[in-house]
């Protein structure tokens, strides 16, 4: 049986490595849509080879040139956010792969876990910023949120078969970015030197979060709620060979790990056939070339968003939504050459202390706060 998946964030790095599994397995999954926001140029290409029924480009002003080309081929060509939500709810769709970046991807979210779709979620900030509210409505429609971001994944795979009393804490590794081993003259730090991840190759805001740390303090937040644990039984370690991605320890002191080499289409793979597996051609990890594994703690001093996610998800309420938003206007910033790397945690720290939090958010409450963070994000950086 055929498979019907919607992929949105089709042209980025999670989009295109989800398109290489598709491709990679015929007859396995059919794309039905696929969105991006702006590069119309990919997104006809990708409409060409895999036919869907939809295709959504966010940034209306390129719809016209796609829809002269897409819909001689039966291709239709929707836009803006309610083009998002069109094919959230596609009838024909059982499975969405959530790989757009930041905030947006939320309300998509919802739409599809309401229109009763399996979600795969690559996009962390809407489970960030909303996590709660998600996982309650992914209970109340009874559908799945199954995790392609590699540790969740790699915890996710470790807790099959687990009773949660079993379960004594949670661990997943950070290679500790291209700063890990940097004492002095953070401030002096480029987007291009940050950009340069020694282990991964992803979009830019991902990378900017991994080389500030942040990545790992949204990463526990994540996991706190797709695993309902709090975020204090929840550790962090760095582990420069990013062979070993996610640890769980049970309650007699065994540890169950999960290790892969450092590519994507693996999580993606299972997010994609799960329960089953499927054989592959990815290439597969040689132990004895790795031949050890280090771990060691993080330093919060030399990189506070780690401290300041865990803060985010202690206080719980709209907090984790305002370090997201605060964190998305930085990073932009920064890559923008706007504020120094050091002004990325001043920025989020500055505007969670301003934050009055609101506890049990709904929707609306959770956007107010978004919005919120981000002028108070503008006010905040030097
Ligand atoms: P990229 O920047 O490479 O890609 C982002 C994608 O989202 C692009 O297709 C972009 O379209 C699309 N997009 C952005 N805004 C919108 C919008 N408003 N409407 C529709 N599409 C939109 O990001 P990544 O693939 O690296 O990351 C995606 C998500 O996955 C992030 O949340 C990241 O944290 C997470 N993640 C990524 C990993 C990775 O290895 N890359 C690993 C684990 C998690 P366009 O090209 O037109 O701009």
């Amino acid at each position: 049986m055929m498979e019907n998946i919607a992929v949105l964030g089709s042209t980025g790095s999670i989009g295109e490595n989800t398109l290489r599994i598709v491709r990679s397995h015929p007859g396995k999954f059919r794309v039905k849509a696929i969105a991006a926001k702006k590069n119309a140029t990919r997104l006809l290409a990708q409409a060409r080879e895999f036919s869907p029924d939809v295709v959504c480009i966010y940034d209306a002003s390129y719809a016209l040139r796609l829809e002269k080309k897409l819909n001689p081929l039966g291709i239709r060509v929707v836009a803006g956010d309610e083009g998002l939500k069109e094919i959230c709810t596609l009838p024909a769709v059982k499975k969405i792969i959530f790989a757009v970046v930041g905030a947006v991807g939320l309300k998509p979210i919802l739409s599809a876990i309401h229109a009763r779709k399996a979600v795969a979620v690559a996009n962390k900030e809407p489970l960030v910023m909303a996590g709660a509210l998600l996982m309650r409505e992914a209970a109340r429609f009874g559908v799945p949120i199954l995790p392609i971001d590699s540790e969740h994944s790699g915890l996710w795979q470790c807790l099959q078969g687990q009773r949660p009393d079993a379960v004594k804490k949670l661990i997943i590794t950070s290679s500790g970015g291209p700063f890990r081993t940097r004492r002095v003259s953070f401030e002096k730090i480029t987007p291009e030197s940050a950009l340069k991840h020694p282990r991964w190759k992803m979009g830019r805001k991902i990378t900017i979060d991994s080389a500030t740390l942040m990545n790992k303090g949204l990463e526990v937040i994540e996991a706190a709620h797709l695993f309902r644990m709090p975020a204090d039984r929840i550790e962090v370690l760095i582990h420069p060979e990013a062979v070993i991605h996610a640890l769980v320890e049970l309650v007699d002191g065994s540890h169950l790990a999960h290790l892969a080499l450092t590519d994507m289409r693996l999580p993606i793979q299972f997010a994609l056939s799960y329960p089953d597996r499927l054989r592959n051609h990815l290439p597969v990890l040689d132990l004895v070339k790795v031949s050890s594994f280090h771990f060691e703690r993080p330093d919060v001093r030399r990189f506070p968003c780690l401290a300041l996610g865990y803060e985010a998800s202690r206080r719980g309420g709209t907090a984790p939504a305002v370090l997201n938003a605060a964190n998305e206007v930085a990073v932009e910033a920064f890559l923008n050459y706007r504020i120094r790397f050091t002004d990325i945690p001043r920025t989020v720290e500055c505007v969670l202390k301003k934050h009055r939090i609101q506890k049990n958010p709904g929707l609306s409450d959770i956007l107010t706060a978004d919005a919120w963070a981000r002028e108070e994000a503008m006010m905040c950086m030097p």
